[in-house]
């Protein structure tokens, strides 16, 4: 039965969002495993920095129908949009009961999860998407290049942290959306803004939430770190691309009407799960262009290892 309304709720709700021709759909896998078996979708990865990026924390109401349901040092966003719920990111592989716990844990059932955005094809905020989509039989949405990344779960070969490798559990169901395209469930349209430069594919995403008659703009933005692995040099000419990625972002973040801003890593926006003080968007897009361009001036002095 649960399996009957999940497809339909699918075909229903491919006709009025994003419009996209080209939207990119496959089949959900199986159920979860059985009780007492691996589970290679939840199986961890980085267990040490896990410690700290998983940090528990309670559910938490942001305004109007946004709510936190992830963790001490990576944001997972939850919207009801009064006709089923979005989530944003899905932080490990090992995160998922975690998240759907905090969804159960403010009154929701998982199954009403019927999209799930992804900032970046990473897997700390990644990792966790095979599982959530498998649990809740949401559809994953991304960026062309980002849902190339989900699908490989690999990172890409321009990928500024490729010399990390790694491999991470690989989505599905996924649908793309194009930079500006809106995405419409119940009382909520998100916009998709691409802000590439940490990885091609990054989108970061922004609605309206409302009280009674105040509404705020919130915008759940990628992570903007300019960071590599070692021997990446973003002066090489072969970076050019990622380079003006970065500054589109910067120019496409700071003009984002922004009451409230949550970043795909917390610590990246400053103290506490979210920054509600004017300026978010600014300063977090300011924080990036003064990290790139020393990083930048470290590479052509030399000093960059
Ligand atoms: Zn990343």
């Amino acid at each position: 039965m649960l399996a009957m309304l999940t497809f339909v709720a699918l075909v229903t709700d491919s006709q009025p969002i994003m419009g996209d021709a080209a939207a990119h759909m496959i089949a959900p896998k199986a159920n979860a495993p059985r009780p007492g078996t691996i589970d290679p979708l939840t199986r961890p990865m980085a267990i040490e920095r896990a410690k700290e990026w998983l940090a528990p924390l309670p559910p938490e109401k942001i305004f109007g129908n946004s709510y936190l349901v992830g963790f001490g040092g990576l944001s997972v966003a939850l919207i009801d949009t009064g006709d089923g719920l979005i989530l944003i990111d899905g932080a490990l592989p090992q995160a998922a009961p975690a998240i759907l716990n905090n969804v159960r844990k403010l009154g929701f059932h998982p199954k009403g999860i019927k999209y799930i955005l992804s900032t970046e094809p990473h897997f700390d905020h990644g990792g966790g998407l095979a599982a959530l989509a498998r649990d809740t039989g949401a559809t994953v949405v991304a960026s062309r290049r980002g849902a190339e990344g989900l699908q490989a779960g690999m990172l890409a070969k321009d990928d500024p942290q490729l010399g990390y490798g790694g491999r991470w559990p690989s989505v599905t169901r996924l649908r793309m959306v194009k930079d500006g395209e809106l995405l419409r469930l119940g009382r909520t349209t998100i916009t998709a803004h691409a802000t590439p430069g940490h990885t091609m594919g990054s989108m970061s995403w922004s609605w309206q939430s409302c009280e009674a008659k105040r509404c705020k703009a919130i915008v759940f933005a990628s992570s903007l770190n300019p960071v590599s692995a070692d021997g990446y040099r973003y002066t090489a000419p072969s970076s050019a691309a990622i380079v003006r990625g970065f500054a589109a972002s910067y120019k496409r973040m700071r003009a984002l009407p922004c009451a409230i801003l949550i970043s795909a890593h917390p610590d990246n926006a400053g103290e506490g799960r979210y920054d509600s003080k004017p300026g978010a968007c600014r300063r977090y897009a300011d924080r990036s262009r003064e990290l790139l361009a020393k990083r930048l001036a470290r590479e052509r002095s030399g000093t960059e290892l």
